[in-house]
């Protein structure tokens, strides 16, 4: 046997070896042997002719490494129909689900939805004109759980500075009629029709209202309060669908799905018009009593 001959077959025995075949039996006569396996477990090219020199060498022996093997686990036999040939388990085995059954997503709550959830559908809203204009949208704030809640107009440009309803004259005057009903501006809800600043501080038009007023809705669906309070014509107009004029319906009680709701006028146009501080006053006196009955 010439000496590369020998090499090779060396390196085969050594390859089933570790494979744990130690036994072999001479093949008949006439039979080609298969050439012999690299270290890598890949077959040796046959050299085209016996003797010649070989297109690829076999692959020289491997630096004695010693790799710690975890056992593979143990596959039970595969069943197969009659019919069917029975397929060897595959080598590379399925991916491991990326979630096991206690790290599965939690499941979508069903209740109603919160205020966190509403402000993250509105997103960043380009789905009115408003917001070419904005600075930031002006969601809402105070209360989830609040008992009152008041609904202005818009943002001015106040509010669409930092981002918060009420907080220029108007709000501050908002502020005095809550503390004269003995509450707290962080105990009840502040938020508007419209959540982008309208244009100079014009009123918004009805596509503007339309397109945002769902997010209202879901608001006070969220917060489910005792008590609405819209501030202002185009606040009744939205949410009590009344158009006559507030001077004439103020003060008075309208039911708004499990809430009552109530209209007065805007803390703005009484700054403007320091007669119908009056009315405000009453308006909020009624709040109190109302809020006071439970
Ligand atoms: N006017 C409103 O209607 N809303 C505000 O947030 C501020 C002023």
């Amino acid at each position: 046997m010439d000496e590369r001959l020998h090499k090779d077959l060396a390196n085969w025995l050594e390859f089933y070896r570790e494979l744990g075949i130690e036994e072999f039996y001479r093949r008949a006569s006439g039979s080609a042997a298969p050439p012999p396996p690299t270290r890598d477990g890949g077959l040796a090219q046959r050299a085209p002719s016996e003797g010649a020199a070989p297109l690829v060498a076999a692959s020289p022996p491997r630096p004695e490494t010693k790799t710690v093997v975890s056992p593979a686990p143990v596959v039970p036999p595969l069943r197969v129909g009659a019919s069917q040939t029975a397929v060897a388990a595959p080598s590379v085995r399925p991916p491991a689900p990326s979630l096991s059954l206690f790290e599965t997503p939690p499941p979508k709550p069903s209740g109603p939805e919160t205020l966190e959830q509403v402000r993250a559908e509105l997103g960043d809203c380009h789905r009115c004109k408003l917001a070419g204009g904005r600075r930031t949208i002006v969601f809402g704030e105070g209360n989830p759980h609040a008992e009152l809640v008041f609904v202005g107009e818009g943002p001015g440009a106040d509010e669409d500075e930092q981002g918060r309803p009420f907080v220029g004259r108007a709000g501050q005057l908002l502020n005095r009629m809550i503390q004269m009903i003995e509450m707290k501006r962080e105990e009840v809800y502040i938020c508007n029709v419209v959540k982008c600043r309208p244009p100079g501080n014009r009123t918004p038009e009805k596509d503007e209202i339309e397109t945002c007023s769902p997010f209202l809705f879901r608001q006070l669906e969220a917060i489910k309060p005792r008590l609405i309070c819209c501030l202002g014509a185009p606040a009744v107009r939205t949410v009590l669908g009344i158009k006559e004029g507030i001077t004439k319906i103020h003060g008075q009680f309208y039911d708004f799905a499990s809430s009552k709701a109530l209209a007065t006028v805007h803390p703005a146009y009484v700054l403007r018009n320091a007669r119908e501080e009056k009315i405000l006053r009453e308006d909020f006196e009624k709040i109190r009593q109302f809020l006071k009955g439970k």
